[in-house]
């Protein structure tokens, strides 16, 4: 999409598609103040940003497409930065499609390619990337946690925060170039230790906005649960109990392979993936041993792990699940329709986790416990705080990078001037490729590839 020219009109049907009440086109680019006369076949353009009911004519032929609402946005107040307009039409498919196929004999006009009214919007500075990617995330959002956070994103929050350390990195900076502008007068030999607290202290601030244990990523991608436990201890049962629940169920994934089930809850408002293992054991057979390396490899990903073991071995665990026991684990009890298991034997005394729970997976006995445990530790993981979370991979490598440049900074700082701003200059540009204040044309297509058309 790079090599795209920016002045080209493109449109698209920015709704979603299929059947429904109502449909938004949106167009945007220098040709849209034509297209509207064409469409409308009226002589003058709607007042800005009100919106105007009309008939809507094919050009050519002069056949009627439909009644609807036109808004018109002129430069640079629009969601694109250029002119833009929406029009508003009855959402059915030979409407929508009869609508766009006109658009798309107006000369200058071209439908446009995902992301591509975003990649405008960002060309033309109305928004910086994180934004742009919150705005995808919110389009994506499934949950009232992604939602609330996608919106703190595009409102700039995050881009705001790293913008304002970037400017703290390049004041910095300017210190050390002025001494090496006036490096022929008297030079202070004080300015590295000037520099040094700012350095450092957004070196802290940085470090601890890392430190944030994922919850970022974790509220965009889901948080990872893993059920464990040997085979027949009830891991599908409490799957499928888990998945016929009405607490919202997103969706009942399939896995990549035969012997990982994975369903997908709306817990307290976050995302929550459920993944269903091979049980664990020691065995020969060479698919069971792959199996159970895959449940090993997920549970040590795994944000919370539900470990099952059977109500007649409690409290024997086998120590292959014993080590899988940590301040992450809820330990779950089951089968105890068959054998009763008393509370004082239940006590947490032995092992630090988040709690012991005795259940009956098949008659369904103990899940209100089990699930009050279970929403609590997600909620615990994933709170929201004041500041932005980190959201991206993409992000937390730029500010691993910054971190870098800083560090360096700091451990050497008998070297010349010219090295030390030079330090400053690459930690600065670290923090622009987040927010795209510096040149990124290779990381955009990628970024922007993530939206659909319309975007
Ligand atoms: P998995 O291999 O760990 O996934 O175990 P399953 O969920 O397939 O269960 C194995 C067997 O145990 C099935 O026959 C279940 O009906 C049974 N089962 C699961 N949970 C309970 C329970 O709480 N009580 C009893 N009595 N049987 C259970």
């Amino acid at each position: 999409m790079a090599d795209l020219i920016v002045s080209e009109t493109i449109f698209a049907l920015s709704s979603g598609k299929g059947r429904a009440g109502v449909s938004v086109i949106r167009v945007s680019g220098p040709q849209t103040a034509a297209a509207i006369l064409k469409l409308t076949g009226k002589k003058d353009l709607p007042a800005p940003r009100k919106a105007q009911l009309c008939w809507f004519t094919d050009p050519e032929s002069q056949i009627r497409l439909d009644l609807g609402l036109l808004l018109y946005f002129p430069a640079p107040n629009s969601f694109t930065g250029e002119e833009v307009a929406e029009f508003h039409i009855h959402g059915g498919r030979a409407v929508v499609s009869g609508f766009l196929e006109s658009l798309s004999r107006i000369e200058g006009l071209r439908s446009a390619q995902p992301g591509e009214f975003t990649r405008r919007a960002f060309d033309n500075g109305k928004m910086d990337l994180t934004a742009a990617e919150g705005l995808a995330d919110l389009i994506n959002s499934e949950t009232e946690a992604q939602r609330r956070q996608a919106l703190r994103l595009m409102d700039g929050r995050l881009g705001d925060l790293y913008e304002a350390w970037r400017k703290e990195i390049i004041t910095a900076q300017a210190y050390l170039e002025v001494d090496i502008d006036f490096a022929d007068e008297e030079i202070p030999d004080d300015i590295f230790d000037r520099v040094l607290p700012i350095i450092e202290s957004l070196r802290q601030k940085i470090i601890a906005h890392m430190g944030d244990g994922f919850k970022g990523e974790r509220i965009r991608d889901g948080l990872q649960v893993v059920i464990l436990g040997k085979p027949n201890i009830g891991k599908s049962t409490l799957l499928n109990f888990l998945s016929k629940r009405d607490v919202a169920i997103v969706s009942h994934i399939a896995g990549t392979t035969r012997d990982l089930l994975e369903v997908h809850l709306d817990i307290g408002g976050f995302p929550v993936t459920i993944v269903d293992t091979a049980g664990i054991r020691d065995s020969k057979d060479i698919i069971e041993v792959e199996g159970i390396r895959r449940a090993e490899a997920r549970a040590k990903d795994a944000d919370i792990k539900i470990l099952m073991v059977e109500a007649a071995d409690w409290p024997n665990i086998p120590v292959r699940l014993k080590d899988q026991i940590d301040e992450n684990v809820i330990i779950l009890i089951n089968k105890t329709d068959l054998h009763a298991v008393k509370p004082e034997d239940m006590a947490c005394t032995e092992y630090s986790c988040l709690g012991v729970i005795g259940i009956s997976a098949r008659e369904e006995k103990g899940m209100a416990g089990f699930l009050s445990c279970l929403s609590g530790a997600v909620e615990k993981y994933m709170e929201l705080s004041d500041v932005p979370n980190l959201t991206r991979i993409r992000h937390r490598e730029a500010l691993s990078d910054c971190l870098d440049h800083l560090n360096r900074f700091r451990q050497t700082p008998d070297k010349e001037l010219v090295l030390l701003a030079e330090d400053l200059r690459m930690a600065a540009r670290s923090l622009g490729v987040i927010t795209g204040r510096v040149d990124v044309e290779d990381i955009l297509d990628v970024i922007f590839s993530e939206f659909c058309i319309g975007k």
